[in-house]
């Protein structure tokens, strides 16, 4: 891999991670991914993930001793915009692996659990999370799930719901409570619970796309051992913070990148369509896209002050939740204008057989993927209460005891 010592973005090294990305794109994947059965799916991402961990670009922000790329967050926002470029596949199947896993044990996990799992996700084991349950969405404090103390481990009984794909993880990243008499934001203990064994259960959920991209877990006295706990027992609450604070805002910044490329290519196509039919007006078509790409400057410039406050160790609690409420929203609006523009051949579609990323220029699948970023993470009515309370200082809503 190599490396700019100081983090910093040259020309050279942008121009180092385009030439890469223009090298080994697997050229026409997506529809090679039609046609693939799941188990050639797995393997093409498996393949896929390897090839970008040559460079360090599976998970550039995590350190290069465990097996990532070691990139400044500067340099990450670089190698997503050139990653979006040439529209190369994601890795979306390994998110919790890239993502959550090294988020959660490089900041609460022991050095043993960190030695044992933080590489091995990088290099391809699936993770899923279990946080969330049918009733325990955006109030999650009010888990059920619970672990039993059980000579000197634990055993596992009730369900989660919505984690993404679990059907395929051999590992959760599990919230359960330990400790019914405390209070709800006590008692919880943040486990890594090994899904291949008697005791547990996955059933993939069927969405509106057609695809199985989520799951429901049920678990029946499931054992995990003392090992698995991650920081204290009864103090996973505080641990999960770190969790999702990952999921919010950094995850994004691809999509990010991928609607802005999506919208240039867009403007080129209108604009060498449009080149002999021009009449000095805007079309309709045209100020709905102006407006588009005016409003994703101003997210990406929202990002890029993000990103720099961070890079310059701001941690303060709701610039994250700012970003996912501005991205999601604005991928929201430009499936809505994809889709209505196109009009009924936006209806007909191939069905899709795996899940290809959030801007795929299908617009109807699009359309209903976009959802799913407004909700996941935190809804983002939650995200504009984070927002409210510790970015802008209002006062706090009323909490459930
Ligand atoms: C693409 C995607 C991937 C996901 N992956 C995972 C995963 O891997 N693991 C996992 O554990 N979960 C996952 N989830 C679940 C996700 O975390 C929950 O859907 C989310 O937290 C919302 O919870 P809920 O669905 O129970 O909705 P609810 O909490 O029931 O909310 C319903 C509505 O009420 C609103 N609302 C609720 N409380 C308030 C309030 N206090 N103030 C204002 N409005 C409020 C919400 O904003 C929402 O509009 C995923 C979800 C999506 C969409």
């Amino acid at each position: 891999v190599t490396h700019v010592a100081d983090g910093a973005v040259t020309d050279a090294f942008r121009s180092e991670v385009a030439d890469w990305f223009a090298a080994h794109n697997p050229v026409g994947w997506r529809d090679a991914v039609r046609a693939m059965s799941t188990e050639e799916w797995l393997d093409f991402n498996r393949t896929w993930l390897r090839t970008l961990n040559t460079r360090g670009y599976g998970a550039p922000h995590v350190p290069r001793e465990w097996g990532g790329g070691g990139y400044s967050l500067h340099q990450q926002v670089t190698i997503l915009s050139e990653w979006a470029r040439v529209d190369a596949p994601g890795t979306d199947l390994f998110e919790i692996s890239l993502f959550h896993v090294p988020g959660t044990l490089l900041a609460a996990g022991t050095d043993e659990q960190r030695q044992r799992y933080v590489r091995q996700g990088i290099d391809g084991v699936i993770w899923c999370q279990g946080f969330s349950e049918p009733g325990a969405g955006s109030d999650l404090a009010s888990l059920r799930t619970r672990a039993v103390a059980d000579g000197d481990g634990w055993r596992v009984h009730g369900q989660k719901i919505w984690s993404s794909h679990a059907d395929h993880a051999r590992y959760c990243l599990l919230l359960a409570r330990t400790n019914p008499d405390a209070s709800r934001h006590h008692g919880i203990t943040y486990f890594i619970c090994d899904l291949d064994q008697p005791g547990v259960e996955v059933r993939p959920i069927t969405q509106t796309t057609g695809l199985q991209g989520f799951c429901e877990i049920f678990f029946d006295g499931a054992h995990v051992g003392p090992d698995g706990v991650i920081g204290g027992v009864d103090d996973g609450w505080a641990v999960a913070q770190s969790t999702l604070e990952t999921e919010r805002g950094v995850l994004g910044l691809d999509v990010v990148e991928r609607m802005g490329h999506h919208l240039h290519r867009t403007v080129q196509a209108l604009a060498s369509r449009d080149e002999e039919h021009r009449s000095g007006e805007l079309t309709a078509d045209e100020a709905a896209l102006a407006r588009l790409l005016a409003r994703h400057h101003a997210v990406r410039a929202l990002c890029g002050h993000a990103v720099d406050r961070l890079e310059q160790g701001d941690h303060s609690g709701g610039l994250a939740s700012l970003m996912k409420v501005s991205f999601s929203e604005l991928l929201q609006e430009l499936a809505d204008w994809e889709t209505t523009r196109r009009g009924e051949a936006a209806l007909v579609q191939r069905p899709p057989m795996h899940f290809c990323g959030y801007v795929t220029d299908e617009p109807a699948l699009d359309w209903l993927h976009s959802w799913g970023w407004t909700i996941a993470g935190g809804a983002n009515e939650i995200q504009r209460n984070i927002i409210g309370e510790r970015l802008l200082g209002l006062p706090r809503q009323p909490r459930p005891r």
